[in-house]
């Protein structure tokens, strides 16, 4: 077979996801202070799926369970039911083998960059000691030479002068590129990036954001980008995903998704996430109330029904009792609330999330 015929068999067999997680889900078992057992239910019946060079943001609040969907991507944790398919073939094999190649296509990078590098060594040890587990066939002149590309790759530049550094001499937007140096060190297919910005300075997020962009569009690399703040999601990806409680409530295309929110909850976040054409003012006005909106449930005990209906204004009996179905919608946007079903969605556009819950509010006042 030519190389050219080579190559197209070989395209036509790449599977369309990279990264998949099929309907998983978590549940950790904690003792509580009496020695009583409970379960929590991090996340239940997710999937996620990653084609080569696309960023997906998983956004929710603290406790909606994304980072443990990204730990069990990373296979820091293994699914309680469900699988990870990597190009297209379930992960199995549990040994330092098999999890050393599963790392050497799926990386994560952490929120703290400062507690992700081992602070006793210099740039360079860190870098070098990645090239060596997952690189063996580089010699120690290959594997400084590839340093070198990797901390210019980063704009960590002149490159020697940060090697010798320690981690505590480099700033925190220093050290998160050294993070995603050591990661992009091992050659990987997918950055699993969990909240990658949240403790850098204001001033330095862009420039971040800018290299995971460059990864992306230079590398091929595809994205799960972890993140409470929808600004940046709304900056970087092409998809979002959000989770509620455990559960994926809504997924679709970037513009649809922020332009036309089919579920109250992600309503909520995107009318909760700065906006600079929506003055202060405005803001305010949108979240008059807002503290009456209550907190996230436990996931030890989750409302029954939709897990979102002790906050939401459009709860209806069905939503108390009953599991939402997943509604699909135009583009690969679907959404799991019963608005859709009961031919109401178009409600959502009508109101806010605000003017919802005060409505709701003099209405349910009114009846007692
Ligand atoms: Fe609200 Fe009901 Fe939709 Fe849940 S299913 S988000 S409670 S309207």
């Amino acid at each position: 077979m030519s190389e050219v015929l080579r190559e197209e068999a070989s395209a036509a067999e790449e599977p369309e996801y990279v990264l998949e997680a099929r309907n998983v889900s978590k549940h950790f078992t904690v003792r509580g202070p009496l020695g009583r057992t409970s379960v929590v239910r991090a996340v239940e019946d997710a999937t996620v799926r990653l084609k080569p060079g696309q960023i997906l943001a998983l956004v929710g609040e603290s406790g909606s369970g994304k980072t443990t969907l990204a730990q069990m991507l990373a296979r820091f944790h293994e699914p309680t039911s469900g699988e990870i398919l990597l190009r297209g073939d379930p992960v199995r094999g549990a040994g330092r083998r098999a999890r050393r190649a599963y790392h050497s296509e799926v990386q994560l990078i952490f929120q703290d960059p400062f507690g992700s590098l081992n602070p006793l060594h210099r740039v360079r040890y860190n870098l070098d000691r990645a090239l060596r587990l997952h690189q063996p066939q580089l010699n120690a002149a290959m594997r400084e030479q590839r340093i070198t590309e990797l901390m210019e790759r980063v704009s960590l530049t002149p490159a020697a002068e940060f090697a010798a550094k320690f981690p505590h001499e480099l700033s925190g937007g220093q050290r998160q590129r050294v993070v995603i140096a050591r990661a992009l060190a091992v050659e990987p297919r997918v950055l699993l990036g969990d909240e990658p910005i949240s403790m850098l300075d204001v001033s330095i997020r862009l420039e971040m954001l800018n290299l995971l962009q460059g990864l992306r569009t230079e590398d091929g690399l595809a994205l799960l980008y972890i993140t409470h703040d929808i600004a940046s999601a709304r900056y970087l990806c092409d998809e979002i995903a959000v989770m509620y409680a455990g559960q994926m409530v809504e997924s679709g295309p970037k513009e649809e998704v922020i332009a036309a929110p089919q579920h109250p909850y992600t309503k909520l976040l995107i009318e909760s996430s700065p906006d600079p054409e929506r003055g202060v003012g405005d803001r305010d006005a949108l979240f008059e109330g807002a503290d009456e909106l209550g907190e996230p449930p436990s996931l030890i005990d989750p409302p029954a029904g939709c897990r979102f209906h002790p906050r939401c204004p459009f709860a209806m009996a069905e939503c108390v009792s009953q599991a939402p179905p997943r509604t699909e919608l135009d583009n690969g946007h679907w959404a799991t609330c019963w608005l859709h079903v009961k031919g109401r969605a178009g409600e959502l556009a009508q109101t806010t999330h605000a003017a919802a819950t005060t409505a709701r509010r003099e209405m349910l006042q009114g009846a007692s």
